[in-house]
């Protein structure tokens, strides 16, 4: 029977990165294409005692259905977290999400009307442009002057466009890794709330720092509720929990949880009461040391190669934190073009048009470091820029 699908199911688009992963599980691809974390970091033990002893209660409540909002003491444990990282909240302003992909889902369901703005960095994370694309959101980007947010023409653009949210990734960001300055904070803040405008605060990389302490998020100087922040457990624990949280004023939570109720009720018990243990009983921050100073030692690795094998062939950012960097060939080369290639050479990266909402080419490509080995690390970029004359 051919389907009538509904008028968004066209602006649904299939994910990129998640088609190249197929490519890229072949074992003699070296893969940059990836957001993976490191597996061989991740705290098996600890979340296999965890969940053992969750269930070693004979608790039948673990297998019972929950709050939407989620299970309450994991709610005060994360609400602490972030009083830690300057943002004032208590419990029953945390709202627990399957991963922050679903809450960007929530929060696209909740704002966007079929040709609403969204105004984000441009480039930005892939899977927050394919969700607010499904619910059908126009884009306009952030204006830059040089490196910086052009503030004047960030106020126009608002005056002019009257967006819905604003969305950024302020922290180490995928794909460049770069981060918003403090004053670059305190001023889109500024200019967002005189117009209203929510932010979204997508927030996943804040932990990995590897130059010293994180910069305070957005939200931890505001003050009415104007930024909405989505956290995760997926690059400090393990992406495959599925576990994330929203932060966000009572008007929103009570919409949230409508929301998500209509989406899958509430997220795993089990999971939420394993990951509460694992957070009260192990030793969450000696863990995400270890992470640092593993992924610290593989950026450093990828920006040697880089300056060893491109040297004056390329540009590329020199993140201090998360697991990215964006390098940028003259604009002759075609990233998409070029994958076949690199590919054949068996190595991968993604396209940087991928983060762009204009459909163009580009000739920049995301490099991720946190999941191949420093061996793969060395020859994976040899085999980069090895292709560059082939194209
Ligand atoms: N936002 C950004 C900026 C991301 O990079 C990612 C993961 N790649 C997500 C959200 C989704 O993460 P989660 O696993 O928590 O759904």
């Amino acid at each position: 029977m051919p389907y009538t699908f509904a008028e968004r199911v066209n602006h649904m688009q299939n994910s990129a990165i998640r088609e190249l992963l197929k490519v890229t599980e072949q074992p003699q691809i070296i893969s940059f294409a990836g957001g993976l974390p490191a597996p061989e970091l991740f705290p098996l033990k600890e979340i296999q005692e965890s969940y053992a002893q969750v269930f070693g209660t004979g608790d039948p409540s673990v297998l019972q259905y929950g709050t939407t909002e989620g299970y309450l003491p994991l709610r005060e444990e994360i609400a602490a977290q972030m009083r830690i990282k300057g943002i004032q909240t208590e419990a029953e302003n945390i709202f627990l999400t399957n991963g922050s992909q679903q809450g960007l889902d929530l929060i696209a369901k909740l704002f966007i009307n079929p040709g609403d703005i969204v105004l984000l960095q441009n480039p930005s994370y892939l899977g927050a442009i394919q969700t607010f694309r499904s619910y059908q959101a126009n884009f306009e980007t952030i204006p830059t002057n040089g490196p910086g947010i052009d503030s004047a023409a960030l106020e126009l653009s608002i005056k002019l466009n009257r967006p819905k949210i604003i969305y950024l990734a302020p922290t180490y960001q995928n794909p460049t890794g770069t981060t918003l300055t403090v004053e670059e904070r305190k001023m889109v803040l500024r200019i967002a709330s005189k117009y209203n405008i929510p932010i979204i605060e997508d927030d996943p990389y804040c932990e990995l720092h590897y130059d010293g302490s994180s910069i305070l998020p957005i939200r931890s100087y505001s003050t009415e509720d104007e930024v909405v922040y989505l956290g995760t457990f997926s690059k400090t624990l393990a992406p495959g929990l599925r576990l994330g949280w929203i932060v966000g004023g009572k008007d929103l939570i009570t919409k949230l949880v409508v929301a998500k109720q209509g989406t899958d009720l509430h997220t795993s018990t089990l999971l939420q009461k394993a990951t509460h243990y694992y957070l009260t009983h192990f030793n969450p921050i000696q863990h995400i040391e270890r992470i640092r100073q593993a992924y610290k030692i593989r950026r450093n690795l990828m920006l040697n190669e880089l300056k060893k094998n491109f040297n004056d062939q390329a540009i590329w950012t020199e993140p201090s934190g998360g697991m990215f960097i964006w390098l940028t060939l003259p604009e002759a080369y075609d990233t998409l073009k070029l994958l076949p290639y690199a590919l054949a050479s068996n190595v991968a990266y993604v396209p940087g048009a991928n983060f762009y909402t204009d459909g163009k080419s580009y000739s920049n490509m995301r490099l991720n470091f946190s999941n191949p080995s420093p061996l793969q690390i060395k020859q994976g970029i040899k085999r980069l820029a090895s292709i560059l004359p082939n194209y």
